[in-house]
């Protein structure tokens, strides 16, 4: 395989925040697209090139799909210690250079820093994880009904998955859906999004020098067109999506006519419910953790919080104070709580969505929402906003995926419940009591993939089954054990001797 990208020659990550040059990786060589250039600049400082290149042309996707299609049997018949050797090297590039590439993580999408190499080594983890679940057994035996007879369930890779990533975690989200899929022996051509594409590129970078032969692994750095051509090719025997419910859908609806297996997760419109009895100081601040954090650009962000009468007025308070009392600024400034959104265009659609909102007699706002005047003005700022409104409001129903959290209060703990589940999407939620009756209640009744019981709506570990319900999520769980169902096949053996 040729050698990872170059900055003017120099060949490793090491953080320098110069400007980096774009390359894909096609068949076992990193290439220059052939497609519109892009310029990815930091969204605080949006002077400042991060990295430059051209997007991929359809030469790529088709040559990376070929290329996928050539290596499928010999990466499946490769022995599982050796692909699991890939994944643990890679995970210890991924784990060594996660302050620096952390970094970049925050001056490309606008993370802070801790989040940026947290995010690195959760992918490292995430690669250690599948690296050891390659040793699971490739199979079950079932009784037969018969005498002399052995009947037997056997798990074999699929053959050539495309993965499709979005700009919100641009090295975890990847990682979780390409680690599963070559340790099950599986090639990949992955597509992510074009506003992070330097991220894409060092986890790439990380499984070349692991070891991973070429052809196994395409990076095709594309807007949708690419992402749409790739879903239609012939040796692409599996889709794992994540990304926007619109897309995903249109995508569900394509692999449908297509006959080709997919999965995807999707946005989510999460609500925390503060109950009668909840810890207000925990519950604040996990609330305002679940709804900020990442600029709350995170599926699983809490974007709604309904809090029972008794305790509103006091909840209410207390989150306003600690909303506004954030530090907004450059993720690289380690005292900096919450960063910019991921592009000027995503603060300009969180804000507008924002003042059309408060626009409405039914909605208040009580914090935040605007940009700043001072020095952060060039950059996509946005001061973390609390509006209070009544149902049926587009801020209760709509995912705006920005630091945007809609309260609602409700006259019970019932009612409060009720309305976690009043969305078409169902991702995560969560409840803060301590009483257990309502927990119970809770578990049976939330239509939601997640469920936190007194911590806030966001988190994931890479061992335990992650995904949506209703409009968040289609097609088996990934993370975890889930992840083998969605990338084997399987055949039932009737073996009579
Ligand atoms: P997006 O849907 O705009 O893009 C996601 C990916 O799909 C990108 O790589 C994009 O280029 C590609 N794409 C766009 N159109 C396509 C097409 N027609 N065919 C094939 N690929 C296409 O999403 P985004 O703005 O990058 O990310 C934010 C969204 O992702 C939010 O809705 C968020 O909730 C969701 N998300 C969900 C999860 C989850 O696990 N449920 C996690 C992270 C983000």
């Amino acid at each position: 395989m040729t050698g990872p990208p170059t900055t003017d020659g120099h060949v490793d990550a090491g953080h320098d925040d110069t400007e980096q040059t774009l390359r894909h990786l096609v068949a076992g060589r990193w290439v220059t697209g052939t497609g519109a250039d892009i310029v990815d600049t930091n969204p605080a400082r949006p002077s400042e090139v991060v990295a430059r290149g051209q997007l991929v042309g359809t030469d790529e996707v088709d040559t990376a799909v070929a290329a996928a299609a050539a290596v499928s049997k010999q990466w499946a018949s490769t022995p599982f210690p050796e692909r699991g050797d890939v994944l643990r090297r890679s995970a210890e590039i991924l784990a060594a250079r996660a302050g620096d590439w952390g970094r970049e993580l925050a001056r490309e999408e606008g993370k802070t820093l801790a989040e940026g190499v947290g995010e690195v080594r959760r992918a490292a983890e995430v690669f250690r994880f599948f690296a050891s679940e390659s040793q699971r057994p490739v199979g079950e035996v079932y009784a037969s009904p018969r005498r002399h007879e052995q009947i037997q369930l056997v798990h074999r890779p699929v053959g050539p998955v495309a993965v499709i990533t979005p700009f919100n975690f641009p090295i975890a989200i990847p990682a979780w859906k390409i680690a599963p899929a070559l340790a099950f022996g599986n090639p990949v051509v992955w597509k992510p999004a074009a506003d992070v594409p330097l991220l894409a590129m060092r986890l790439a970078e990380a499984l070349v020098e692991g070891g991973l032969p070429d052809g196994v692994l395409s990076l095709l750095i594309g807007d949708g067109t690419a992402g749409a051509r790739l879903v239609e090719h012939a040796r692409i025997e599996r889709v794992s999506f994540t990304g926007s419910t619109a897309v995903g859908r249109a995508l569900i609806e394509r692999c449908g006519t297509l006959a080709r297996p997919i999965q995807t997760e999707m946005g989510g419109k999460n609500a925390a419910a503060v109950l009668t009895d909840a810890d207000l100081d925990l519950a604040v601040a996990e609330v305002a953790a679940g709804a900020f954090r990442s600029t709350g650009q995170k599926c699983t962000a809490t974007s709604r919080v309904v809090v029972t009468d008794a305790v509103a007025d006091e909840f209410v308070r207390r989150l306003c104070e600690h909303t506004s009392a954030l530090r907004v600024g450059d993720p690289v400034d380690e005292s900096v709580q919450i960063g910019p959104l991921v592009s000027a265009q995503a603060r300009d659609r969180v804000r507008d969505a924002v003042d059309t909102a408060t626009q409405r007699p039914a909605v208040q706002l009580l914090t935040g929402g605007g940009a700043y005047d001072d020095d952060r003005a060039a950059g996509a700022f946005l001061a973390p906003a609390v509006v209070e409104l009544g149902g049926g409001d587009p801020l209760w129903r709509d995912e705006v995926f920005g630091p945007v959290l809609a309260v609602r209060r409700v006259p019970d703990d019932h009612t409060a419940l009720e309305l976690v589940n009043d969305t078409v999407y169902g991702l995560s939620a969560a409840v803060f009591t301590d009483n257990l009756r309502a927990v119970t209640q809770a578990v049976e009744s939330l239509d939601v993939g997640i469920l936190h019981i007194n911590s806030e709506t966001a988190g994931a570990d890479p061992h335990v089954p992650f995904g949506g319900s209703k409009h968040s999520g289609f097609g088996p769980k990934e993370q975890g054990r889930a992840a083998r169902e969605f990338f084997t096949t399987t055949t039932t053996v009737y073996l009579k001797p």
